[in-house]
């Protein structure tokens, strides 16, 4: 059966490597590609559109439309514009969708491919940590299926299978630990965004390269899984293991334990979730025992990371305090990566503007919309700002 698809964000890490499996797997011969979107890179945009033979090109930026049409012209692919042409283009009837954009600004496209009724890969975690109940209501109304994209719980689901979640005792998210894995924080308060950039194991974007490098990244993920997998949040731990070849476990009642292991390639969860419930062959490395030899586990340090802390102090806080978190952490990035405050003030801003917020978005009761996320999203990002002027001023 051909199977209508589109990728949101198919020109960042995940995106280009969902378009790359889908070519492998037939491309336009394979699949009906309907939607392609992408935000400052309209000629990668273009190009893929014109593999895979995509119906409509999206760029979130409407001041580069102009470069669109033109890098499409004679194609016959549609081409549009802007954050409302992002949610049309995801109310446009798939059977499966990849969410990879970066940020909240994945929230809307993905809210709205959520109400389709579909399969949805989703690598935006974002959009779980600050909507997680929306999303999953969403969801569950409309018959859609998530599958998630992340490594750690892409392995955390594959583990599932078959399995009760009542009978899971624990749920282990593993952690290369980035970068400053060994680092003192004294030696951390001076590292650069080039540093920070330099993930050792994983080729990701940006964005979530320092994420990483904080555990900000983590941080999410704690809060991801709870959000996914729905259990007690006191059972899901953090293990430090600096060769990311076990993507994570699960513990079961009876002490048996689950892993899924793979190399560090995000194509091993993209084809899972592209191919689910199916497997295929997919164009990766196969492990070799042998020559790995050793595989390490460590505690995770919250006292040197504390985004790790602070993902327990959100999961504590409920409501949409997520939103506040996500949004407050999206503004520190924005900050470091301008140069405007260091490594470690990262964390202080979330914390501040988490503590301050944090209480008022955890009030709101179950059944809030998309509004309410973005009014308290846009709320964090004024009080983040905030936080950075004052420290300049200082
Ligand atoms: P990238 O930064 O590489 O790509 C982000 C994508 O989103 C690009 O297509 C980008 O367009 C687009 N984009 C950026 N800003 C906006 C906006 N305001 N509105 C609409 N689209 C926008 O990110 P990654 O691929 O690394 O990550 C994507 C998501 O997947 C994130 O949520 C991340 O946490 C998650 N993830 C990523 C992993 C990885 O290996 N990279 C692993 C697990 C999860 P353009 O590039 O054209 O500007």
């Amino acid at each position: 059966m051909r199977r209508r698809v589109s990728i949101f964000g198919a020109t960042g890490s995940v995106g280009a490597n969902t378009v790359s499996l889908l070519l492998e797997q037939g491309g336009a011969d394979t699949y009906d590609v309907v939607a392609l979107t992408g935000a400052g890179n309209v000629a990668l945009l273009a190009e893929q559109a014109r593999a895979l033979e995509a119906r409509t090109a999206v760029t979130a930026d409407p001041a580069r439309l102009d470069e669109l049409e033109a890098a499409l012209l004679g194609s016959g692919i549609a081409a549009a514009a802007g954050p409302e042409a992002l949610v049309a283009a995801a109310a446009e009837p798939v059977d499966w969708a990849m969410s990879a954009i970066v940020g909240a600004a994945g929230l809307a496209p993905g809210l709205r491919l959520a109400e389709q009724g579909i399969v949805l890969a989703l690598a935006n975690k974002e959009s779980l940590v600050c909507a997680g109940d929306l999303l999953r209501r969403t969801c569950a109304t409309h018959g859609t299926r998530l599958i998630p994209v992340d490594s750690e719980h892409s392995a955390i689901f594959q583990a599932l299978q078959g399995e009760r979640t009542a009978e899971v005792d624990r749920i282990i998210l593993t952690a290369s630990g980035g970068p400053f894995r060994d680092w003192t924080r004294e030696a951390m308060r001076e590292v650069t965004p080039a540093q920070a950039r330099a993930h050792p194991n994983w080729d990701m974007g940006e964005r979530i390269s320092i994420d990483s490098a904080a555990m900000f990244n983590k941080a999410l993920e704690v809060i991801e899984a709870q959000a996914l997998f729905d259990v007690n949040p006191e059972r899901i731990e953090v293990l430090v293991h600096p060769q990311s070849i076990v993507h994570s476990m699960v513990g079961f009642r009876d002490g048996s334990i689950l892993a899924q292991l793979g190399p560090s390639d995000m194509r091993v969860a993209i084809g899972y979730a592209l191919n689910w419930p199916d497997r295929r062959d997919l164009p990766v490395e196969r492990l070799d025992f042998a020559r790995l030899a050793r595989l390490d586990f460590g505690p995770a340090d919250p006292e040197r990371f504390p985004a790790l802390r602070l993902a327990r102090r959100v999961i504590e806080m409920g409501g949409l305090a997520g939103a506040v978190f996500n949004a407050a952490k999206e503004t520190a990035l924005d900050a470091f990566l301008a140069g405007r405050i260091g490594f470690l003030d990262m964390a202080e801003l979330v914390e501040h503007v988490l503590e301050d917020l944090g209480p008022d978005a955890a009030a709101i009761g179950p059944g809030y919309d998309l509004e309410a996320v973005l009014t308290r999203d846009a709320a964090a990002r004024r009080a983040g700002e905030t936080w950075v002027e004052e420290l300049i001023g200082k």
